[in-house]
């Protein structure tokens, strides 16, 4: 009876696998990850903690996909140009092709032909060899990581990045994400939502910078004239996005610009968007269809 069979081996790997697709968040962060040909924006999850920090799970079976960061409260009204961003992303596709090859084929051997390997061979068998495959193509993809970090990261050089990926190589499949989720969080988060075509993140972040500009505790509505410009040279129209929605019954007086939740109270703040001012209904359409709670 072997030890352990491929079953428990590829049970172990996995676990171990899937505990290094977890990335911890700022809250107001955004992860634009490929999903297909196409990029889906995913914010993080804030269970349990208060709002200081977040998390999200990365697909495991895309260890190489490229997924992109941005910070929705660091947004810099000058990094909107979507040409630069675009080809930021072409230039980290192009560097780091070796890198995701390696990390392919490396993520195929480990979690998919070492369990079933260890099924049929037995782990005795397999173990050593397996360990020194894994081990060399782990520091082959830190040498890569290395050389892409010259070109995309801060200066310092990575040491706990390299150290780790060396000698935990389940660590050195999720090498790409330490390149990839920084490369564009200086990039303004509708600028990404933008240029990776998705329109329902760029309504959503349009609708909140324009609330904040227009209803926030420091109301600047000259700042958001660059995102409308952006969003009308992207083909869409920003000015559904910032109707007030229909009242849900005659009680209803107020609305929050920016999450749209409806309100009894005539004046105040928005519960879950802080500072942002609530907006009356048009008081003749409210009056006009429900003249008794006028
Ligand atoms: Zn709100």
């Amino acid at each position: 009876m072997p030890l352990i069979g491929g079953v428990e081996f590829a049970a172990v790997l996995a676990v171990l696998y899937v505990l290094e697709c977890v990335i911890e968040l700022h809250p107001h962060d955004l992860v634009f990850t490929q999903s297909g040909r196409r990029y889906r924006a995913r914010r993080p999850w804030l269970y349990p903690s208060n709002g200081d920090w977040g998390w999200l799970i990365l697909n495991p079976f895309r260890p190489a996909a490229i997924r992109l960061r941005t910070s929705v409260r660091a947004a810099s009204q000058e990094l909107l140009d979507t040409r630069s961003l675009s080809r930021r992303v072409a230039t980290f596709r192009a560097a780091t092709r070796s890198l995701r090859l390696t990390i392919s084929l490396h993520a195929t051997v480990l979690l998919v032909l070492c369990p079933m390997a260890v099924a049929v061979l037995g782990l005795r068998a397999i173990l050593i060899p397996a360990a020194l495959l894994s081990f060399l193509l782990a520091a082959l993809t830190a040498s890569l990581f290395h050389r892409a970090w010259k070109q995309f990261g801060p200066p310092q050089t990575p040491w706990p990045q390299l150290v780790k990926m060396t000698i935990y190589p389940i660590a050195s499949l999720r090498a790409l994400d330490q390149l990839a989720l920084p490369l564009l969080n200086d990039w303004h988060p509708l600028a990404l939502a933008v240029h990776f075509n998705h329109q329902a993140a760029a309504a959503r972040l349009y609708r909140s910078a324009w609330a904040a500009a227009h209803f926030g505790p420091n109301p600047a509505p000259a700042g958001v004239e660059s995102l409308t410009q952006l969003l009308q040279d992207s083909g869409l129209d920003p000015t559904p996005l910032i109707r007030p929605p229909t009242p849900w019954d005659p009680t209803c007086v107020t609305y929050c610009p920016n999450c749209q939740a409806q309100f009894v109270l005539r004046a105040g703040t928005c519960t879950d968007c802080s500072g942002i001012t609530l907006c009356p209904f048009t008081t003749a359409r409210t009056l006009a269809a429900h003249p008794s709670h006028g």
